[in-house]
């Protein structure tokens, strides 16, 4: 075997259901058939070696409370918005693109976890109509690999939608959000940073986004991917989701935040959770992310500060979550009409 291949061997030897995930971690676990498990060993192993108070088990392992009926099945409307197959056009210029359902791990928290079994219509591939919904609205300037997460697909896969969507003469820039680097940083190979050198040539702008949410997922083989990855020269940001018991403190997101910036990554975003249903035990208070929010400015240069968001319910998008006048949270959120809306109608 290649160590080309290794990401995909690690990939098809993950952990699949209760049974396995119980053996391997000599424990008892919830078996919740709504959303299932997917957990590659050697990352499995991280989490295992960090323990349950650890910053990952909460993330990947499956808990009772997400049997909790409480919240959205589709928090931040992504039905609404979705205007072609494959693509959510939400905002003017930009789109979003999810060739996959599938990710590199299930991340327990995750704002899209009701909706990446199902067989959605957005998920169905028409590559066709999604290039010609692409071609009659130049007005989008940025395509967004989402999904699942891009890169899990191969890279002959990767290869060809590039090489499809750069013939679209109005697409200026490309960006993919992944979680990939982290959880299986083999996938981050010679052949990926030669297809992203590529894509590079091909637009005025690539960048990646990745997602992680604890320095403690950024060790030495992460760290190793990720200065591969600024090698390749695209632009490397940062998203991460603010989550109750795992990063909501101050010091714990600059601790992540600095060591992201010293690896070349700039944070990006830090989204307010999604109430997503069987994510609700990860959700706090706009109240706590603001306090949280407002210590970061006294420890971090400006730059390596994300922008603090929140999607408001329904597809009407994102918002800034920080009010640096009142930490009170009156209730309401202001949406892009400039219209009062309920931040939580459920
Ligand atoms: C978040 C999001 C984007 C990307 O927005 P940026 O602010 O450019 O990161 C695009 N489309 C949709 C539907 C989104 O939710
Ligand atoms: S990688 Fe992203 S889309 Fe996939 S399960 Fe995790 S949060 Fe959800």
């Amino acid at each position: 075997m290649t160590t080309h291949n290794l990401w995909q061997e690690e990939f098809r030897n993950a952990i699949r259901n209760t049974k396995d995930l119980e053996l391997f971690f000599e424990k008892k676990f919830p078996k919740l058939k709504d959303y299932p498990v997917f957990l590659p060993k050697s990352f499995a192993a991280k989490v295992k070696k960090l323990g349950e108070s650890g910053p990952l088990w909460k993330q990947f392992l499956p808990d009772i409370k997400e049997k909790d009926a409480k919240g959205f099945a589709d928090p931040i409307g992504d039905q609404e918005n979705n205007t072609a197959p494959q693509l959510i056009h939400r905002y003017k210029n930009r789109a979003l693109f999810t060739p996959t359902t599938i990710c590199p791990v299930l991340c327990r928290y995750c704002f899209r976890k009701n909706e990446l079994n199902q067989k959605l219509s957005l998920f169905k591939p028409e590559l066709e109509k999604t290039i010609q919904y692409l071609e009659d609205h130049p007005e989008i300037e940025e395509l967004i690999f989402t999904g699942g997460d891009p890169f899990i697909l191969s890279d002959q896969q990767l290869s060809f939608y590039i090489e499809q969507f750069s013939k679209i003469k109005s697409l200026k820039y490309l960006r993919f959000h992944t979680r990939t680097p982290v959880i299986i940083p083999s996938r981050v190979t010679k052949n990926l940073i030669a297809l992203l050198k590529k894509a590079k040539n091909k637009f005025n702008n690539v960048s990646l986004a990745i997602h992680t949410n604890h320095e403690n997922e950024i060790d030495t083989e992460v760290k190793k991917a990720l200065l591969k990855l600024k090698e390749s020269g695209v632009m490397l940001l940062a998203q991460t989701v603010l989550l109750k018991g795992v990063n909501d403190s101050g010091p714990t997101l600059k601790t992540l935040f600095s060591k992201l910036i010293d690896l070349g990554v700039r944070p990006y975003y830090l989204h307010h959770p999604d109430q997503a249903k069987g994510t609700t035990h990860f959700y706090l208070e706009l109240e706590e992310g603001r306090h949280i929010y407002s210590q970061l400015r006294d420890h971090l240069p400006g730059w390596a500060i994300p922008s603090y968001i929140i999607d408001i319910p329904g597809g009407e998008g994102k918002v800034s979550a920080f009010n640096p006048e009142t930490y009170q949270f009156s209730g309401n959120l202001i949406n892009r009409k400039g219209e009062i809306v309920k931040h939580l109608t459920e």
